[in-house]
């Protein structure tokens, strides 16, 4: 029905659907089960800061009129913690939209943009959207970062280098040394975009923020960061980036929608930044159930790769699809991963203890492990 006539792009064809996974209500329905653990899309138990309750009693406004464009407040806000002038943040509809903005800024066609494998979908999806070659460095066997294939995918010099840090769905990180090494390894012509949307729960181990590094270093960047996970805002959509200069920042605000972050989600920011108590009980409920899961599933006798996220990834011997669509029937939600190569493998989210316990039984019982 829609070949070659079909006005669609082949750079959309070429993208897979985004694999969201099911909502709590859709899992309650298909699978009549009452208590839920929703463990595939990294949120935070704990939610939101209570002071926000305060800010939901006041919506009017902020829902009648236009956001602010520039968002001011917040960006200067960010720029003090980063300790870089205002004219150096941007803000994003979630860092997705980031990601958007930079491939759509950046990439032509034909232009390699380099990442690390299995990644973040999206990295890839957005620089095939513009016609972009996507090169995968894909992870060591025991499942870390492969240096030397990252430093050599470098060296070709890309016109983009995408890559998280911690990684996700594999929680495995750069260490201080590590990024040092890759930076000395990145030619000028390379836009370097480091995605930190875990760096919060990364605090105290030895897997530093990229900013500090290439501040005073001749290259373009942009890091980017979000509310969705250690400050438990997913819903609202919003992230930012710490940009190289502010003639970049420019051109990413150009190439973005005006009001691309929306009131409510500007004001929630500024809130939540207040409130380091709650990121600090958020992270610490993340830190301490993820070890509690990884022993638990060490004895399960699964594959675990390192992690410094809210999350664990590990494999068995059976296809993850399968097993995941039992964990479902028992009220857990996790993310069954699908790219070539990680078939067996499933990321899980560290939820509250109840959910992670609902995990583990489930896990228990439709393994017979
Ligand atoms: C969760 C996540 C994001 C965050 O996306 P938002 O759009 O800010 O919700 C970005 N990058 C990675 C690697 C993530 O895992």
């Amino acid at each position: 029905m829609s070949l070659p006539s079909s006005p669609v792009r082949d750079e959309i064809r070429a993208i897979a659907p985004y694999n969201a996974g099911l909502t709590i209500e859709e899992v309650r329905r298909r699978y009549a089960v009452t208590e839920i653990a929703k463990l595939g899309s990294n949120e935070n138990p704990l939610g939101p800061a209570p002071a926000l309750r305060h800010l939901f009693s006041d919506i009017g406004e902020l829902a009648r009129l236009y956001p602010d464009p520039e968002g001011r407040a917040l960006r200067v806000r960010l720029a003090l913690d980063f300790a870089v002038s205002a004219d150096r943040v941007v803000l994003g509809n979630g860092s997705e939209d980031l990601i958007a903005v930079l491939c759509r800024t950046i990439l032509r066609p034909g232009d390699v943009m380099a990442t690390l494998y299995p990644s973040f979908p999206l990295h890839e999806d957005y620089a095939v959207l513009m016609g972009g070659r996507v090169e995968r460095v894909a992870v060591t066997a025991d499942l870390d970062v492969d240096m030397e294939a990252l430093i050599a995918a470098a060296r070709r010099k890309p016109r983009l280098l995408m890559l998280s840090n911690p990684m996700n769905p594999v929680g495995a990180w750069l260490t201080s040394s590590r990024l040092a090494a890759l930076l000395s390894a990145i030619d000028p012509e390379t836009v370097l975009v480091v995605d930190e949307a875990y760096a919060e729960y990364a605090d105290g181990a030895d897997c530093p923020s990229a900013v500090a590094l290439l501040e005073g270093s001749d290259l373009s960047w942009a890091v980017l960061r979000t509310f969705s996970k250690a400050y438990g805002l997913a819903g609202l959509r919003i992230g930012y980036g710490i940009v190289s200069d502010a003639a970049l920042t420019g051109f990413l605000d150009r190439s973005r929608t005006p009001f691309n972050t929306n009131a409510i989600a500007q004001a929630a920011a500024l809130v939540a930044l207040e409130d380091r108590d709650h990121l600090r009980r958020s992270v610490e409920l993340a830190v301490g159930e993820r070890e509690r899961l990884r022993a638990a599933l060490a004895v399960l006798g699964f594959r675990i790769a390192p992690s410094l996220g809210n999350f664990l990834f590990f494999g068995g011997e059976e296809e993850s699809g399968a097993l995941a669509e039992r964990l479902l029937a028992k009220g857990v939600i996790v993310k069954p991963w699908k790219q070539p190569g990680f078939e067996r493998f499933l990321r899980v989210s560290i939820g509250a203890p109840r959910e992670n316990d609902q995990f583990l039984g489930a896990l228990k019982a439709v393994t017979g492990r």
